[in-house]
């Protein structure tokens, strides 16, 4: 393909046979451009020339033809060329000595694929074989269409040069980029097709050449402005790996109203751009094609717009934030902060996870955890906040533990002879209370009748003197 390419300057293609969704459809568009088209299957691991069994011969280029449809048969059979002229033949169905397969078409319709091809004794290097057996057969097909000598392509070309600036290890958005607009006084149809093939100058297949990669998305909003979005949902075609062989052709059916379009050059890093002391230009020529339509290629200026956050050019990787906001990728944290709800707590923006308090949110551990402190409800004992478990009482809580002791000893009624709360078993003498124990035993001193020799206490046995009052058992010898 390479050779075809230098030797018309036409448009090359390459796909994987597995990834094309209708190889019929590609083959006769190709054909109908008057393309050169060749096919070729990759061997199993060797890298030289293999025959298979089937008569193909693997790692060996094969040209394609023709291809002719039985519609009412629901045949569709592709003429492959050897470009030997010679040699083993393809042998399966529709091969040159399968009768079988030849049986099923009419003498008519056999003369329509011309003389030769289904002559068995005629090893010419060229077959037909079934379009399904191609692609079963086959691991790629490419093509190169000379589109400079078809007069339905509008061909626009950039030669140019990545650098320091342009290439910049993968940054798309920073890739030289052009934008085409549809002019007036081209053919009304509502889909409009767009190729776009992007070319590494002077590189053969080398491990020296740079990952490639044409993208084309809609929309442009400001012709000559630079796009950022050359990413994502404003791409129009799907082709996700960058290709370090020599073209990268994308080709792709638009509505007019993806039109101004932009049409980028990307390329991936690999000593383009940031590696300042490796870093070399490369050149590279990109055809820009459309057919049936007349259109005008803009080439986009260096101006970059700046970061919202630090004010500086997107020169490095970059985000979209809601409205349109875009600032870069480091930025973007900084910018989620500025623009977020802020903590009730610490006044800061709420970036991390949080909670939802009454009248706003906390960030989530330290901040939440010193917002329930101050709002808490306080403990009547000790006055901190009363967070954990706890107990209520009049008009408000006390901590477990300490606190609650603390609080019933201060609300218990007080023992009516020591004066301290009574916790534990107590008696109940004339509506107070009094502890057991010590206490009960001076209250009931205090109060017991009074011996009438000794003036002590009178407990235990006791004589009654009538008019005169108790007195002792060991006190009564001594009463006058
Ligand atoms: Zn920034
Ligand atoms: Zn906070
Ligand atoms: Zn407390
Ligand atoms: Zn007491
Ligand atoms: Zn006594």
């Amino acid at each position: 393909m390479l050779v075809l390419q230098d030797l018309t300057g036409g448009i090359p293609e390459n796909h994987d046979m597995q990834d094309i969704p209708d190889l019929w459809q590609l083959i006769n568009n190709l054909l109908e451009e008057q393309a050169s088209i060749c096919c070729s299957k990759h061997g199993d691991g060797a890298k030289g020339e293999r025959e298979e069994d089937s008569g193909i011969i693997s790692n060996h280029a094969y040209g394609i033809l023709r291809a002719v449809e039985f519609r009412d048969r629901g045949i569709r059979l592709v003429q492959i060329r050897n470009p030997w002229g010679s040699g083993v033949e393809w042998n399966g169905r529709f091969s040159d000595g399968d009768s079988r397969s030849w049986a099923m078409l009419s003498d008519r319709e056999r003369s329509m694929l011309g003389g030769g091809g289904c002559d068995p004794t005629e090893k010419d290097g060229t077959w037909w074989m079934l379009v399904e057996d191609l692609k079963r057969h086959y691991s790629t097909i490419g093509a190169c269409r000379p589109i400079l000598r078809l007069d339905r392509w509008t061909r626009h070309l950039l030669v140019s040069s990545w650098n320091k600036e342009t290439g910049c290890g993968g940054q798309l958005h920073l890739n030289p980029q052009v934008h085409l607009e549809l002019m007036g006084g081209g053919r009304g149809q509502d889909l409009v097709k767009v190729l776009v093939c992007l070319t590494q100058v002077s590189k053969r297949v080398s491990s020296d050449n740079l990952g490639i990669h044409p993208l084309i998305c809609g929309g442009v909003e400001k012709v000559g402005e630079r796009v950022l979005k050359v990413t994502g949902d404003s791409r129009l075609h799907k082709m996700d790996a960058y290709t370090t062989s020599r073209n990268a052709t994308v080709e792709i059916e638009c509505k007019r109203s993806d039109f101004p379009l932009c049409v980028v050059a990307g390329v991936f890093g690999g000593g383009v751009g940031e590696l300042a002391s490796g870093a070399r230009e490369a050149n590279f020529e990109m055809s820009v094609c459309v057919k049936d339509q007349k259109t005008k290629m803009v080439l986009v200026g260096g101006d970059l717009p700046e970061c919202r956050v630090c004010k500086k050019a997107l020169k490095l990787p970059w985000v979209e934030h809601d409205g349109g906001v875009i600032v870069h990728s480091k930025c973007s944290d900084a910018y989620k902060e500025q623009t977020a709800d802020k903590c009730l707590e610490c006044g800061k923006g709420l970036v991390g996870s949080f909670y939802r308090e009454d009248g706003g949110k906390v960030h989530a551990d330290v901040c939440h955890e010193r917002w329930r402190e101050r709002n808490a409800d306080k403990c009547s004992v000790c006055g901190k906040a009363v967070l954990g478990s706890h107990f209520p009482v009049d008009g408000g809580k006390v901590h477990d533990g300490a606190c609650i002791e603390i609080h019933r000893e201060r609300s218990a009624d007080k023992c009516s002879s020591c004066g301290k709360a009574v916790m534990g078993s107590f008696f109940t003498i004339d509506g107070g209370k009094i502890h057991d124990g010590a206490c009960i035993e001076a209250h009931r001193e205090r109060t017991a009748a009074k011996c009438i020799v000794c003036k002590k206490a009178v407990r235990g046995q006791y004589y009654d003197i009538a008019g005169k009052g108790q007195c002792h058992v060991e006190c009564h010898g001594k009463l006058k």
